[in-house]
């Protein structure tokens, strides 16, 4: 399996040389050439493995597919090392939940930070210490994050040998939760620094530090954004899972709503509708954010201005472009380099939109990629907390409401909707109180993590400064 780039660069890349990289050297995003189809009896034999043998084989059987610069032996250790019982809570890792007669939620928070980017993340620091070791070389990983991601990248690269993270967040901006979890981490390898500053701050100092390419080169600065192609494909194993789960034989079709920020997720079941999962409809979810919502509904994709970003209570979806975007993009364009690179790269940079409501493939993307789209505002959060809380005992986190809220709007008889769980209660328990009068419950590993002794870092937001640190901390 060989990758390329959305924007037509001439390489093709094996998938070990992208592991490691961020964007292609034309500012792509990386792909594999084609789709593996998997037919009926495949799926079936898939069923059976994911039944008898557990989700990390099930994950080998999908990640082999792509993956053919690692010995089947050693991929299939890495995922064994990943998927356990012990790090993600049960034996099935993404267990279904029936909420009513067809619709349910696929529980996939249940790992170290719990927020569904431990699916990626978790393999990713296992993938990322493979192959570092078999170059003999090392990556500092240098991140920015306003909660979920840099827990997750944390959680899933501590201790791991060749790999250091330097993880800048906005001073005071995270939840106490999310500041704990980060900042209690005692390993050497971690480095958490906290910017006098908001999170664009930090992003700026990531993408200035990124641009120094003799520092960046000396380094070995690496980054894990959600643009990784390794973590989508990782995502696209619980797709198969969650649709065996939900039905018992494979001519059965399945829907599946997803709350979106970056478009990783869902683009993950993208691909996994293009390998033959039989998937009806994707639903994108949104908040107040949708920009996504918006192009599905219109055709039109206009990026929004830090300004008109808004902060909800679904914070891990408040973002202003779609990173990932640009994937589905290129294959619902007929996979046509050029004019992606002209949407992307030429008219979003100077127009910050593009439109293709007049365009024949935009009809396409609900006909052909069964892509419909929906948008949850805080109240509605709020409400669909309380009813689900109220009708079915469960409790969800606010993110999963606006995908539960959107799930609805898009139900049809004989297909069952799977609304993805991305992250617990516990991480948003200012709005649940909100919703519900009452805390969320807290997983026993995390009693106390608020009183626990803290190591951060307090920088200014600047660039200079922390790339000081950084060189005085590699050796
Ligand atoms: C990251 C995140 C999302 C958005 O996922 P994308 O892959 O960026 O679309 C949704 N919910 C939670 C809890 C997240 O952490």
């Amino acid at each position: 399996m060989k990758y390329l780039s959305t924007r037509g660069h001439a390489d093709r890349k094996q998938f070990c040389e992208i592991l490691l990289e961020g964007l292609a050297p034309d500012g792509g995003l990386y792909l594999p050439e084609t789709y593996p189809q998997v037919d009926a009896a495949m799926l079936e034999k898939w069923r059976a493995i994911y039944r008898d043998s557990g989700y990390a084989d099930l994950a080998f059987e999908v990640l082999s597919l792509y993956i053919d610069d690692i010995p089947a032996a050693d991929l299939k250790a890495i995922c064994e090392k990943t998927y356990t019982e012990e790090v993600f809570g049960t034996q099935e890792i993404v267990p279904l939940r029936q909420l009513e007669p067809g619709l349910y939620l696929e529980a996939l928070s249940n790992g170290p930070t719990l927020a569904f980017k431990d699916m990626a993340m978790q393999l990713l620091g296992n993938l990322f210490e493979y192959e570092l070791a078999r170059r003999g070389e090392e990556l500092n990983i240098l991140g920015a994050t306003s909660g979920d991601t840099g827990s997750a990248a944390e959680y899933a690269m501590r201790g791991k040998k060749g790999v250091r993270v330097f993880m800048t967040s906005p001073q005071g901006r995270m939840s106490p939760f999310q500041q704990a979890q980060m900042f209690s981490l005692q390993d050497a390898n971690i480095h958490n620094i906290a910017i006098e500053g908001v999170f664009d701050d930090c992003q700026d100092i990531v993408k200035a530090v990124s641009n120094d390419l003799d520092f960046k080169r000396k380094y070995k600065i690496g980054t894990v954004n959600s643009i990784n192609w390794a973590r989508l494909l990782a995502q696209v194993v619980y797709y198969f899972a969650g649709y065996f789960q939900a039905t018992t034989t494979s001519d059965q079709r399945v829907s599946f709503t997803v709350p979106s920020g970056n478009f990783g997720n869902v683009c993950a079941g993208h691909v996994a509708r293009m390998m033959g999962l039989p998937i009806e409809k994707l639903v994108v979810a949104t908040n107040e954010n949708d920009v996504l919502d918006e192009f599905f509904r219109t055709g039109v994709y206009r990026v929004r201005a830090s300004a008109d970003t808004h902060e909800t209570s679904s914070p891990s979806m408040d973002i202003s472009k779609a990173s990932n975007f640009e994937r589905f993009v290129f294959d619902l364009l007929g996979r046509d380099a050029t004019r992606l690179a002209d949407l992307f790269g030429a008219q979003l940079s100077t127009q910050g939109r593009f439109d293709l409501s007049g365009d024949t493939t935009f009809q396409s993307a609900a006909r052909h990629y069964g892509f419909a789209s929906g948008k949850s505002t805080h109240a509605d959060r709020l409400q669909t907390i309380r009813d689900t809380y109220a009708r079915f005992g469960t409790m969800i986190d606010t993110h999963t409401a606006d995908g539960l809220k959107v799930a609805r709007e898009h139900l049809s008889a004989g297909v069952p909707m799977i609304v993805l769980e991305t992250a617990l209660p516990i991480k948003f328990a200012a709005t649940i109180e909100e919703a519900l009068g009452q805390l969320p419950p807290r997983p026993a590993r995390f009693e106390g993590i608020e009183a626990l002794p803290k190591r951060v870092q307090l920088m200014p937001a600047d660039a200079a400064v922390v790339q000081a640190y950084i060189a005085s901390h590699v050796d």
